[in-house]
């Protein structure tokens, strides 16, 4: 077996593998980029873009539905194509995959291309060749799960791996898994025409914890999507090839799309050579702020981690494992504040503390329904319920939980002014433009200031 020695040794080419590697090459080049499979990143070749591209699509088409009320004529004669769609989404796939190649170009022979595994704490094996490295970077990302009722069938379901390669869709898909990647794929083809099961096991949509909130996007998409929850379904091939589904009721689908998780990239890669406790899923125990698992010259970075499986903290522990990989000491990081968007529509979104993480938290809801907010009426977008927190004693907000129109840049707006730790009456002295969406955020930090301290509410600008 060849041996290769290295400072720096980075487990898989995705987006943190990727913000390691941009941090490695700043102190050395004497390190590797080892990636199984293709290049390209999970986020750009199957994952955040292409979904994207194909809920713009699904979602320009869905208009037509306004049209006629708008007094725009013909929206009758509008129809999709559906290959033509999924060439379109295939043409911008590649455009994000060109982007990232570039970086994959950069790291030229430095690129490895293989299965990791570790034979000890600072060798790993690929292929037939031996790499010591003075430090590891675990980021071999996540695998979407195929439950073991479909496992005879795993080259036939879909799943966000090979749904962006279709040609056409069929006629009935049945969409496994109602958390943001089941919602977003299942109501984009839904809204494309194709004839949606939606189908959960716990009665929640998209992680969200508030139980207003979430009974009220249950209730809002079931206006338009088919969404069964149901702890004991099963399901059966039939002879002509379609799946029988069963629970109460029976039904019966021409393909299936898993969308109910991801599995870490642990398995089969000697993490239990290193000596180190392991959790239920095979984690390895590390520190969220540096990044370095317990007592080892290894860092870890993004899905694999199994704790934040969403692009830009992927990308921010990259960028903390390779700094740290690099330095003489380990430095902690502060992280972001928690933000997590669902691209469904209206859009899904929770910022900061979850409702359940607030229980022993003295604090105060703030409410706003966007049914009757002024801008939601114009975009015929009049949909939606917005609960902000707020910390009882000082009004400083902890967290939101949102289903609404452009819940996206509000959630965004609540992240920034959380993470400036500002209380709802110093939000209320910043500008809101009218008539905007988040004029209705402004209402619900209004509802919440009042329920604070109203004489403090009552006035909204500052004395010079
Ligand atoms: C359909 C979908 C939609 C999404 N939408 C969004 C969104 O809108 N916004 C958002 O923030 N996030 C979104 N995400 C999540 C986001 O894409 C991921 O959090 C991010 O891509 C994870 O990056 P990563 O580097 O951890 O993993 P990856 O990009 O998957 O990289 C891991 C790499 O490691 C390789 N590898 C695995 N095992 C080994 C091994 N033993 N040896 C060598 N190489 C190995 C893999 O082949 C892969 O190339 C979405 C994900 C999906 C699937």
């Amino acid at each position: 077996m060849k041996t290769l020695s290295v400072d720096v040794a980075i487990v898989g080419a995705g987006s943190g593998g990727l913000s390691a590697y941009s941090m490695v090459k700043r102190k050395t080049d004497r390190f590797v980029v080892i990636n199984e499979g293709l290049h390209g990143t999970t986020c750009a070749r199957v994952g955040c873009m292409p979904s994207k591209v194909l809920i713009q699509v699904a979602n320009d088409y869905y208009r037509r539905k306004v049209f006629a009320s708008e007094g725009i004529l013909g929206a009758e004669a509008l129809s999709v194509d559906q290959a033509e769609v999924m060439k379109f989404v295939r043409k911008l796939r590649d455009r994000f995959v060109r982007g990232v190649m570039h970086t994959v170009d950069e790291i030229g022979e430095r690129n490895i291309s293989g299965r990791a595994e570790f034979l000890e704490p600072n060798v790993l094996k690929v292929n037939d060749q031996r790499i010591e490295a003075k430090k590891i970077i675990l980021a071999t990302g996540s695998t979407p799960i195929i439950p073991d009722s479909l496992a005879n069938h795993q080259n036939e379901v879909l799943t966000s791996d090979s749904i962006f390669e279709q040609e056409r869709f069929s006629k009935k898909i049945a969409v496994l898994g109602t958390g943001v990647i089941g919602l977003e794929l299942g109501q984009a083809l839904s809204r494309l025409g194709i004839e949606v099961k939606l189908l959960g096991r716990s009665k929640r949509l998209s992680g969200l914890q508030d139980p207003k909130i979430n009974d009220y996007a249950i209730i809002a998409l079931s206006k338009e999507l088919d969404i069964t929850f149901s702890e004991n379904w099963s399901v059966e091939r039939l002879k002509d090839g379609r799946y029988r589904f069963l629970d109460e009721k029976k039904f019966e689908v021409d393909q299936v799309l898993c969308a109910i998780g991801r599995r870490p990239n642990v398995y089969g890669i000697g993490l239990e050579k290193l000596g180190i406790a392991l959790d239920q899923d095979g984690i390895p125990k590390f520190n969220s702020e540096t990044m370095q698992l317990e007592g080892l010259p290894i860092f870890i970075a993004g899905d694999v981690t199994n704790e934040l499986p969403i692009l830009h903290e992927a990308s921010d522990e990259g960028k903390i494992a390779g700094l740290n990989a690099v330095s003489d000491s380990v430095e902690a990081f502060k992280r972001r504040t928690p933000l997590q968007i669902t691209f469904c529509d209206p859009n899904i979104a929770i910022v900061g503390k979850r409702f359940k993480d607030l229980s022993g938290t003295p604090f105060e809801t703030g409410e706003v329904t966007f049914e009757g907010q002024g801008r939601s009426i114009v975009k015929s977008k009049e949909m939606g319920l917005l609960h902000v927190y707020g910390e009882k004693r000082t009004g400083k907000l902890l967290g939101a939980e949102i289903m609404g129109p452009d819940a996206e840049h509000l959630a965004h707006l609540l992240s920034w002014v959380i993470q400036r730790e500002l209380s709802c009456f110093e939000v209320l002295r910043l500008p809101f433009y009218h008539p905007v969406v988040e004029e209705g955020l402004r209402t619900a930090i209004r509802d919440l200031a009042k329920k604070i301290d109203p004489v403090k509410a009552s006035f909204e600008m500052d004395p010079v």
